[in-house]
C-alpha cells in the first residue's frame, strides 16, 4: 500500500479531506487506504485549460475523482479541464431561471461584441451608444430598449444576459407573448406552472417585446403592474424591450382606455423607474 503522506499528496484525496473534513485517523483505515491506493495507481490528473485533443483520459474529457460516503471513499468521474476549456460556459447555464431560447453561445460575450464593432468600417453608432449606457446603468438599473423590428434588440439583450450570468446573477428571459401563453396554459392544467414566479424571482428579468399583442388590460393591471411593482420595490433590475418607445406605448396604452388611465400611468411609471429608455435604429443586417 501506499504511504499516507503520498495519499494525502493527491489532489482528489485533497478535494475530500478539505470538503468532508477527513481525520488522519480516518484516512490510515484498512479500506480507506485499500480504495485510495488503487484509485492513485491508475489517477491521472488533467490540470490545463487547453483543447480536448490534448486530453490523455480513457475517454476524453472524464477524468476519475474521489467522493467521501459512510467512512469510504468512492471513485467517480467528472469532467476534467479539457473538457472545461471547451465548454466555457458550463458554470453559469445553471444560473438561467427559464429562457425561451439558448442564451449561451460561443459568439455571445459583451467584449467579443464591442471588439467587433470597433473593427467594422461602418461605425455602428447606435449600438456602441447602447452598450456605452449598459456599461453607466449595470448593476443599478435596468434598460428600455426600443427600435424597429429587426433592429437586434433581442440580440443586445442577450449579450446583456450573458454578462449578468457570468457574475453568477439568475437570469429569466421571456417575451410578453411567452408569459401570457404560460399563465394562460397554467390556467388551463390544475397545477400553477407558469413562469411568472420566475419573473419574481430572478435576480436579473428580461421582458422582451413590451407592447405586443398578447397585452390585455387584465394582463397588464393583474400581472404586469404587480410583478413590476414587486421589482421595483426590492430593487431588483428589469430590462425591456419594445418596438415602441415608452411615450408611443403610453399612446398605445392610454388610447383604449379612456376612461381609467390611473393603471396605464402606473405601469409606465414602473417602467420608466426600471428602465433607462435606449434607442436602437437601422436592420438587422450587421448586428
Ligand atoms: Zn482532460
Amino acid at each position: 500500500m501506499v504511504d499516507l503522506n503520498d495519499i494525502k499528496k493527491n489532489i482528489a484525496v485533497q478535494d475530500c479531506i478539505k470538503k468532508f473534513n477527513i481525520t488522519d485517523e480516518k484516512l490510515s483505515s484498512i479500506p480507506v487506504m485499500r480504495v485510495l491506493t488503487r484509485f492513485i495507481k491508475t489517477f491521472t490528473y488533467c490540470d490545463k485549460e487547453e483543447p480536448l485533443v490534448n486530453c490523455k483520459q480513457i475517454i476524453p474529457g472524464i477524468q476519475e475523482w474521489l467522493t467521501f460516503e459512510n467512512g469510504n471513499f468512492y471513485i467517480v468521474s467528472k469532467k476534467c479541464k479539457h473538457w472545461e476549456f471547451e465548454n466555457p460556459y458550463h458554470l453559469i447555464e445553471k444560473y438561467v431561471l427559464y429562457s425561451e431560447f439558448n442564451l449561451i453561445t460561443k459568439e455571445i460575450d459583451i467584449a467579443h461584441y464591442i471588439k467587433k464593432l470597433n473593427q467594422e468600417k461602418n461605425i455602428d453608432e447606435q449600438r456602441k451608444h447602447f452598450l456605452k449606457t449598459f456599461i453607466e446603468t449595470k448593476d443599478k438599473k435596468g434598460i428600455y430598449l426600443w427600435g424597429s423590428i429587426g433592429a437586434g434588440k433581442t440580440y443586445l439583450l442577450k449579450l446583456c444576459a450573458v454578462y449578468y450570468l457570468k457574475k453568477e446573477k439568475t437570469v429569466t428571459f421571456i417575451s410578453i407573448g411567452g408569459l401570457a401563453k404560460s399563465i394562460k396554459d397554467s390556467f388551463a392544467s390544475d397545477e400553477n406552472k407558469s413562469n411568472l414566479n420566475k419573473c419574481y424571482k430572478a435576480d436579473i428579468l428580461f421582458l422582451d417585446d413590451l407592447g405586443c399583442e398578447q397585452e390585455t388590460d387584465w394582463f397588464k393591471d393583474e400581472i404586469l403592474l404587480p410583478l413590476l411593482s414587486f421589482r421595483y420595490e426590492n430593487k431588483l433590475l428589469t430590462y425591456f424591450s419594445s418596438n415602441y418607445s415608452i411615450e408611443q406605448l403610453n399612446s398605445k396604452w392610454s388610447a383604449k382606455r379612456k376612461n381609467d388611465l390611473v393603471p396605464v400611468n402606473r405601469l409606465i411609471d414602473r417602467i420608466k423607474a426600471l428602465g433607462k429608455e435606449s434607442e436602437i435604429k437601422g436592420n438587422s443586417r450587421r448586428y
